[in-house]
C-alpha cells in the first residue's frame, strides 16, 4: 500500500461533505469557511508509543483517546469543534491497526461533527499528533487568566480511576479483574467534556482540563490569575473503583493522578444555581471543591477544616 492509498482509504474515503469546510483534505491546504464574531481555538496533542501508551496497544482505543485528549482542550476553552488534522508516524502501514485506529478515530471525531481536514503520514516509531480547530464566539473563551477572588472552584466527573487503572497494569493483580476493567476505560477511553465546555460558556470565568492531575493543572489557573485558593480535599469526587482503595491512596491518585480529562473550572458564588443547571443541561455532574481567594498558593484542607500537606505531585514529564 503507498503512502496516498492509505491515506485515502483509512482518513480520506471517510469523511462526510461539511458546509463550514470549504476544501478538506488532498490539496496542500484546507480551506476553513471562519464565521464572523467568532474566534478560532487550536491546539495539539501528541501521543507517543513507550510514553503515553503501551507498545501493543489497541489501534481503536488509541483513536479514541489521541482525539479525546485534543477535544477535552477544546472543552476547557468552550470552543466548539470544527476540524482536526492528523499527524502520523507508523513504524509500518498495518490494514488492521489502520482499520481500528481510523474506526475509534471517526466515532468520536463524529460524535462532535469535527471533521479531518488535513494531516501527514509517515514511517517512524508510532507517534500521533492531533490538532483540533474549533470556534468560540469573541470575548466567551474560557481562559485560565480569568479566575477572580470569591469564585467557587468547581470539577467536573470524578478523578482518580485513570491513575488507578495505570497502576494496575504496572502491578497486575492490584485490582480484581472486573475492577481492573472498569478503571481502564477511565484511562483508554476518556469522555471529553465538549458539551458541559459549551454549556459553561458566559457562566464558567477560568477553566482547565484536568490531564496532569488536580494540583498541578489547578496551580497554572491560579498562576495564571494570580490568586491563590482553598481546596476542600474530602470533597473531591473520587472515582468508584479508586474509592473502595485506602484513604491515602484516594488523596494522591485524585489530586495528583492525571489522564482524568475532567474539567476544573471557576465561577461566581452568584452563578452556582446556573452552573448546576448548565452542568444538569449537559448530563455531566459537577462538585464544589472549593474556593478562589487573594492570598497567593493553594491551601488544602480537610473536613476537619485542618490544613493538610501532601509529598506527591502532579504528572511532569521532564521532572521525573
Ligand atoms: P504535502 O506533501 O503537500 O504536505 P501530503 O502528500 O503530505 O501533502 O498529503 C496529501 C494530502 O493528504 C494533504 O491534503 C494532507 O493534508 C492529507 N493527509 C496526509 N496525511 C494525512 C492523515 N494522516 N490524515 C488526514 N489527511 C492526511
Ligand atoms: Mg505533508
Amino acid at each position: 500500500m503507498s503512502e496516498f492509498e492509505l491515506i485515502e482509504q483509512y482518513f480520506f474515503a471517510q469523511q462526510p461533505a461539511v458546509p463550514h469546510i470549504a476544501l478538506g483534505i488532498g490539496d496542500d491546504c484546507a480551506l476553513l469557511a471562519a464565521r464572523s464574531g467568532m474566534q478560532l481555538a487550536i491546539s495539539s496533542d501528541m501521543l507517543v508509543e513507550g510514553r503515553h501508551f503501551f507498545a501493543g496497544a489497541d489501534p481503536e482505543l488509541l483513536g479514541h483517546k489521541a482525539l479525546a485528549v485534543n477535544l477535552s482542550d477544546l472543552a476547557a476553552m468552550g470552543a466548539e469543534p470544527r476540524g482536526l488534522t492528523l499527524a502520523l508516524a507508523l513504524p509500518h502501514a498495518e490494514a488492521a491497526w489502520l482499520q481500528g485506529f481510523s474506526r475509534g478515530l471517526f466515532a468520536l471525531a463524529n460524535q462532535f461533527d469535527c471533521t479531518l481536514i488535513g494531516g501527514d503520514t509517515t514511517r517512524g516509531p508510532l507517534n500521533i499528533c492531533i490538532t483540533v480547530i474549533g470556534e468560540v464566539p469573541v470575548g466567551q473563551a474560557l481562559r485560565r487568566d480569568a479566575a477572580r477572588v470569591g469564585d467557587d472552584l468547581w470539577v467536573s466527573g470524578s478523578l482518580g480511576d485513570a491513575r488507578l487503572a495505570l497502576a494496575g497494569c504496572l502491578q497486575p493483580g492490584l485490582l480484581p479483574d472486573d475492577a481492573q476493567q472498569r478503571a481502564a476505560q477511565r484511562l483508554h477511553k476518556p469522555t471529553p467534556r465538549v458539551v458541559l465546555g459549551l454549556a459553561l460558556r458566559s457562566i464558567a470565568h477560568a477553566a482547565i482540563d484536568l490531564s496532569d492531575g488536580l494540583l498541578g493543572d489547578l496551580a497554572h489557573i491560579l498562576q495564571r490569575s494570580q490568586v491563590g485558593a482553598c481546596l476542600w480535599c474530602d470533597a473531591v469526587p473520587v472515582g468508584a473503583i479508586l474509592a473502595t482503595q485506602a484513604q491515602a491512596l484516594q488523596y494522591h491518585y485524585a489530586l495528583a493522578g492525571g489522564d482524568d480529562y475532567e474539567l476544573c473550572f471557576t465561577a461566581s458564588a452568584a452563578s452556582r444555581q446556573a452552573v448546576l443547571d448548565a452542568a444538569a443541561a449537559a448530563a455531566t455532574p459537577v462538585t464544589r471543591i472549593g474556593c478562589i481567594e487573594a492570598a497567593p498558593g493553594l491551601r488544602i484542607v480537610d473536613q476537619h477544616h485542618t490544613e493538610r500537606h501532601f509529598a506527591f505531585k502532579s504528572f511532569d514529564h521532564f521532572d521525573v
